[in-house]
């Protein structure tokens, strides 16, 4: 397998820490809102690394961090007069729904920063006493970027050009920093904000600690796997490359992935532009699975854009496997329990070469957009190749193929089928009518109402809460 090294700036051959196993830690969301359709976009491409991994026998360790203290989550809970605690576990209440609307696994570990603030303690102290970090009178702690010979990297930056950019910036209370480029590992509380108690001062973690912190206690001080979306090179991950390996004195990340970002309308997605759009209100519209398979349509190192013609033939795309699902469905139900010809086996020779073609793009630093056509060349097979009057076990072993390589997607094609509402209302008028031939003895009429909806493919169950319907 190849993959796409942010710090090499090549495609390299994966080669995991230990064998058979891998550990990744991918960047989460700060939760001070419902998340973005940009955020679902880590989401789903890493959820979709991570089942690749494991579809190729892997057993993946997978770190995905909640960042649940951060000055818009305060100034939100300052607004919403609550603490700051009532408004994290909300919104992660709420991402973990989102996620599971798009059939983004949960992480083995979701780490939350405010749970973690002794360990950040610890790794501050540590770098302060090996020389890398410096406090200040108010009890800030800076880390010194100049005592880090390999800063800039990972985002291929040199470190005097940064020096002479930010040299005019001069930020208020920040006049004790060596170094413009300085960041900070610890600050003091401020009036109406959530503190810890720490050596240097009443107050909370910098936002760059809480990655370097939760990477090492959940994966180890070396990992395989470091992602997130492209605007975290720099200065996150550049930062959490300088007090990782300062602090542990080892590599701390052997491959840096990156997704690009996610566009709406060609616009970069802004709330003043008026474009910006939540999962949810994605959701009210479209089958979640539609956004999945549209952020999987692209590769994840492209930018991709939103719009509502590309969501609408992605739509009908996504339509078109959930079609082939269940007409292969209905086939294996109906066909004849008899034994796979000579013709069947070869066809299934035939159809296990777009598998092979799946795994082949997919080793090529997941290119998804590829393994989608494998799988359309697949369905198209599936579609010419299948009938009730083949074999029970030839469907079965389609079926097989099929799902597979959707479940690497994290694509649900097995979806049944939803009535929409104006289908709905002329179902319940016909039971209703039905009903009413039924209590006046009139079976022939109600056998006729019965047999008219069976062949809308609307079937009818009496139960003794009433008629339950289904749609086949
Ligand atoms: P944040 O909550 O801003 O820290 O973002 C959480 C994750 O979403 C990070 O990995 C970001 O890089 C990623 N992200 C934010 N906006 C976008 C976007 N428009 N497209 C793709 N990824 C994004
Ligand atoms: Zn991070």
């Amino acid at each position: 397998m190849r993959i796409y090294n942010t710090e090499t700036k090549t495609l390299e051959e994966f080669k995991p820490i230990t064998p058979g196993k891998v550990s990744m830690y991918v960047c989460g969301p700060t939760v001070y809102n419902l998340i973005h359709i940009g955020n679902a976009r880590p989401m789903i491409v890493f959820d979709t690394v991570r089942r690749y991994f494991e579809y190729k026998g892997y057993e993946v360790n997978y770190v995905s961090n909640f960042t649940d203290v951060d000055d818009k989550i305060i100034k939100k809970a300052n607004e919403e007069g609550v603490d700051a605690s009532v408004i994290s576990e909300r919104y992660i209440k709420e991402c973990k729904k989102d996620m599971a609307d798009l059939n983004v696994r949960p992480a083995t570990t979701h780490p939350q920063a405010t749970k973690e603030i002794q360990g950040m303690i610890d790794m501050i102290s540590t770098l302060i006493n090996k020389g890398y970090a410096y406090v200040v009178d108010d009890g800030t702690v800076y880390f010194a970027v100049d005592k880090d010979p390999n800063y800039g990297e990972l985002s291929h930056k040199n470190l005097d050009d940064l020096q002479s950019g930010f040299r005019s910036i001069a930020v208020s209370g920040e006049d004790q920093k060596r170094s413009p480029l300085d960041f900070v590992l610890w600050k003091p509380k401020k009036e109406g904000e959530p503190y810890w108690d720490s050596p240097w001062c009443q107050g909370r973690p910098g936002w760059h600690i809480e990655c370097s912190v939760m990477s090492r206690k959940y994966l180890g001080e070396t990992i395989d796997i470091h992602a997130g979306g492209e605007d975290l090179i720099f200065p996150h991950h550049e930062n959490e490359i300088a007090q990782s390996e300062c602090a542990n004195g080892k590599p701390f990340v052997h491959y840096w992935m990156h997704n690009a970002f996610l566009n709406i309308d060609n616009h970069k997605m802004s709330k003043s532009l008026g474009n910006f759009k939540t999962v949810r209100d994605v959701d009210a519209v479209y089958d979640p699975q539609v956004l999945r398979f549209l952020m999987l349509s692209a590769h994840y190192r492209s930018p991709l854009n939103y719009s509502v013609d590309l969501m609408d033939a992605a739509k009908t795309s996504y339509e078109r496997l959930v079609n082939c699902c269940r007409n292969l469905d209905y086939n294996l139900e109906n066909a004849a329990d008899k034994e796979i010809s000579e013709e069947e086996k070869k066809l299934l020779e035939q159809a296990h070469q777009y598998r092979l073609q799946f795994e082949k793009v997919m080793d090529d630093d997941f290119n998804t957009a590829d393994a989608i056509s494998a799988l359309f060349d697949l369905m198209r097979f599936i579609n010419t190749n299948s009938g009730t009057e083949n074999s029970k076990t030839y469907l079965a072993s389609l079926r097989k193929e099929f799902t597979e390589l959707s479940d690497v997607l994290g694509l649900i094609v097995d979806r049944k089928p939803e009535a929409s509402d104006d289908e709905t209302a002329y179902i319940e008028e016909k039971i209703k009518e039905r009903q009413e031939a039924r209590k006046a003895r009139d079976f022939k009429k109600a056998d006729a109402i019965r047999d008219e909806l069976k062949a809308k493919g609307i079937l009818l169950e009496d139960t003794k809460e009433g008629v339950k319907w289904t749609k086949a």
